[in-house]
């Protein structure tokens, strides 16, 4: 069976390629020849994901997953949420994001957060949604110098260590977005 996922991000292709049996074929959007802008218009993390696997699907008819990941903080309300990506402006700076973060926290002492990431999967027509939480907190400070993103501010609960100290196997065993593939590969095996 032939799989779109609606990204180009090689390192997530690489990633859930690796954990399919061959027999399923993941093709990217550069495979489809997809390469306008996917509209990301929902103000729900679920939402984005299902608006981004439609689209693949309604207009160049794959059977498709798209995935969307959000960082929720619960003394701002959930923020940055849909807005991870570009929190501190549409340069897309991890550090600048990071440093509004650590700015709007300030003298807070609730620095709970988790990372949400949905899968939505569509096989012919039939929606499907797969959902990993990381539950944690936001340091005081920087550290860590792996993955990517918040990594380097975000401590995942029952550890001493931000995602950004770990390897990449370790915050995988454990991140939001190792969960949701978890369970679409169940799904789908
Ligand atoms: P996306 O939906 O996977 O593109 O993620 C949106 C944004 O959330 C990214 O640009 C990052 O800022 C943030 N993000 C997503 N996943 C992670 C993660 O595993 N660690 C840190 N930040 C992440």
């Amino acid at each position: 069976m032939q799989l779109v996922f609606a990204t180009n991000n090689k390192n997530k292709i690489k990633e859930i390629k690796s954990l399919l049996p061959d027999s399923l074929e993941i093709l990217s959007l550069d495979d489809i020849n997809c390469s306008e802008d996917i509209p990301e218009t929902s103000d729900t993390i679920t939402g984005n994901a299902l608006q981004k696997a439609k689209h693949v699907f309604d207009n160049y008819g794959y059977n498709c997953f798209a995935d969307d990941t959000g960082l929720e903080i619960e003394a701002i309300n959930g923020e940055p949420g849909i807005y991870s990506a570009r929190y501190a402006g549409e340069q897309k700076s991890a550090e600048d994001n990071m440093d509004k973060v650590l700015t709007n926290l300030k003298d807070q002492t609730n620095r709970k957060a988790h990372f949400k990431t949905v899968i939505a999967l569509i096989i012919d027509g039939k929606e499907s949604l797969f959902e990993g939480v990381a539950e944690g907190e936001i340091t005081e400070t920087k550290s860590g110098a792996e993955g990517f993103g918040y990594d380097p501010i975000f401590k995942p609960e029952g550890y001493n260590t931000t995602f950004s100290e770990m390897s990449l196997d370790e915050k995988n065993g454990i991140s939001h977005r190792g969960k949701a593939v978890q369970q679409l590969i169940n799904y789908l095996m």
